[in-house]
């Protein structure tokens, strides 16, 4: 991992394991099923689930995402949902230095010896370079419900788009590979 690189993934899949199953926001199903070129009944039919009033992507038996492939990482990663492409620039982790400390036992894609301060940034820059953060500013004039066009930009305000609101450390909820 360069030095400066406050997270680097390590493909160990151990955000792609637990319990819950990954959070699918509708922009989400609609890139899946195109990359695997399912309609969206036969994709919910074979990898999604109903659970707590969302749609999740199954687990397998052994506990990974239905897509995790051993020795590999994401099978479906140029598609990956929104939520494994922002791990580890969880709001969490962004607001609170306790939770990213407690992050790094679990990801050992995350540079702890990158200050705090830095990850941040880093992951700001992350998200935004990919459109799944917004903030909690006002809106730009004239965009009115388009998220990714707020003013403010401050992390405390930085929440993720259309897919809720993640735990600061997943059970389940990340990527084995982030790089692009
Ligand atoms: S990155 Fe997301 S979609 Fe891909 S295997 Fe991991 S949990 Fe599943």
């Amino acid at each position: 991992m360069s030095d400066d690189l406050a997270f680097s993934c390590r493909r160990c899949g151990h955000c792609c394991q637990g319990e819950g199953g990954i959070m699918l926001a509708p922009e989400d199903i609609e890139r899946l099923c195109l990359h695997l070129g399912l309609s969206r009944e036969d994709f919910l039919a074979e990898a999604a689930m109903a659970a707590g009033g969302k749609i999740r992507l199954k687990s397998r038996p052994d506990g990974y995402c239905v897509y995790f492939v051993a020795g590999h990482g994401c099978g479906v990663h140029e598609a990956r949902p929104d939520i494994c492409r922002a791990w580890p620039f969880f709001r969490g982790n962004l607001i609170d230095a306790i939770s990213w400390e407690m992050a790094q036992d679990f990801c050992p894609g995350i540079n702890g010896s990158v200050p705090h301060a830095e990850f941040v940034r880093q992951g700001l820059d992350y998200l935004r370079a990919r459109g799944i953060c917004r903030t909690s500013g006002p809106l730009v004039p004239g965009r009115e419900g388009q998220d990714k066009v707020r003013d403010a930009n401050t992390p405390e305000a930085l929440v993720m788009e259309r897919t809720g609101e993640p735990p600061a450390t997943p059970m389940l909820h990340g990527t084995s590979r982030h790089e692009d």
